[in-house]
């Protein structure tokens, strides 16, 4: 037991979430590490006990690795301390920006030195930054890795923003074995920019006609692509925001041949419903699109077959004057969902109605993406592991309000959404930033190297 001395907190649980499952635990931490996990009544000694109330139940801090924080360059659609007082609202104790939509783009190692800059002493959670694959930055790819980004993403049709170009098959060919040489993932915006040219233009307020220009067969086209160069390069990737199910079997099916591929997918494909989709409802759009509720259906199955490895946000706010609440033109809107403090709760609602647990959950939202992004430290409740966890109460029915959401800007397609459960406390690394409704303290997050991948 001398592993014991100098506690500086227990938390005593119920019920904990933990690598071998939900038990009663004794959840030891010292100087923000996780020293001990033992069985509820053991008699761990410290300084300091949080005892858990019945209703709850202690999870480690979810990892969400497909954040768009856009600051700097486009702060007016959200920021490094907006997102993060958001994530810790919503349980969420280490993020992983995006490369794009801030300015500069994270694509080489002065624009991550920016970045951090602008980040560092506003963080209220931990920070990683994945760094950008464009066409021409081939030479700064390994400077980058070296500098910490955790990863690369790449676009293979225009991004939306024009700074961050879009990756040629050429191009993807030649960055592929550039990354396995130095070990490093490259995560993939899969939807085929010739597939999407000749599908109709968006344009318009039927969401209908916004699902008919970005077709499933541009996302299984891509998926395809990218798996096959993947294939031939011995490369490791990663599909983000995974919407159309047709491509499960193909990622599969790569799998069993030993291609090193994984996919992500986001809470609202697995929440929400294309014949639901008021017509001028642009804050439902994002890209690839919500699909129809059979493929809804299918995308729960490739969780639980393990297909899916990750569910995470895609949280990818802007102005509201930029989502054309007013013309509800699918065409002009930008696309993407803000819903980083909801993640859980969402996730939690619709799993929990298709008979799933909350260990499940936290594989999909805290260990899996905290493996992907070479996070060792992160999402789990074990020794080792810093002590970033999250006070649930699984049971409690909750109206999303967007008044309570610290995005900057409360555009959210989950407002008046009913939805079950709730996140009381969150700390980080042994110390509480956020309860009952409010951020606390100053900033503490820090900025992350990246993982060795
Ligand atoms: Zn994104």
């Amino acid at each position: 037991m001398t592993r014991e001395v100098g506690l500086d907190l227990v938390f005593r649980a119920r019920r904990a979430v933990t690598p071998d499952g939900e038990a009663a635990r004794a959840v030891g931490v010292r100087d923000g590490s996780i020293v001990a996990v033992e069985p509820y009544d053991v008699p761990l000694t410290a300084s300091r006990e949080v005892g858990l109330g019945d209703d709850v139940v202690l999870l480690p801090g979810l990892v969400d690795t497909h954040v768009h924080v856009n600051e700097p360059g486009r702060t007016a659609w959200e920021g490094f301390a907006t997102a993060t007082r958001a994530a810790a609202a919503g349980g969420v104790t280490t993020i992983v920006d995006m490369p794009l939509n801030s300015v500069p783009p994270t694509t080489t190692v002065e624009a991550l030195r920016v970045k951090r800059a602008a980040a560092e002493g506003s963080v209220h959670v931990d920070v990683g930054f994945w760094g950008g694959a464009v066409p021409g930055n081939l030479g700064e790819l390994r400077g980058l890795h070296e500098a910490g980004v955790h990863g690369f993403k790449c676009f293979l049709l225009p991004s939306g923003v024009d700074e961050f170009g879009h990756l040629t098959p050429g191009e993807l060919a030649a960055v592929l074995p550039v990354l396995r040489d130095v070990g490093a993932l490259l995560v993939v915006h899969a939807e085929d920019a010739g597939a999407i040219d000749r599908a109709p233009a968006a344009g318009g307020r039927r969401y209908a006609d916004f699902l008919a220009s970005r077709p499933r067969g541009a996302e299984n086209l891509a998926i395809a692509q990218v798996i096959e160069l993947a294939r031939a390069a011995g490369a490791r990737v990663h599909v983000v925001h995974l919407s159309s199910s047709d491509a499960l079997p193909m990622i599969a099916s790569a799998r069993r041949d030993g291609v090193a591929v994984s996919a992500e997918t986001c809470p609202h494909y697995l929440t929400f419903a294309a014949e639901e989709v008021p017509d001028g409802a642009t804050q439902y759009k994002c890209c690839p699109p919500i699909r129809e509720a059979a493929n809804r259906e299918l995308l729960w199955e490739g969780l639980r077959s393990g297909v899916l490895d990750c569910v995470v946000s895609d949280h990818s706010p802007c102005t509201p004057e930029l989502k054309r609440l007013e013309t509800g033109d699918f065409g002009a809107a930008w696309g993407g969902i803000a819903s980083l403090q909801l993640g859980l709760p969402a996730v939690w609602t619709q799993a929990r109605a298709r008979g799933f647990g909350l260990a499940d959950v936290v594989r999909w939202t805290a260990e899996r993406p905290a493996a992907l992004a070479g996070l060792g430290g992160k999402g789990r409740i074990a020794p080792g592991a810093d002590a970033d966890l999250v006070a649930f109460a699984p049971d409690e029915a909750v109206v999303v309000d967007p008044a309570r959401l610290h995005h900057r800007h409360p555009v959210t397609p989950y407002a008046g959404l009913p939805l079950t459960g709730a996140v009381r406390s969150t700390w980080l690394r042994g110390v509480e930033v956020y309860t009952e409704g409010e951020i606390v303290g100053e900033p503490r997050g820090r900025l992350l190297p990246g993982g060795a991948t």
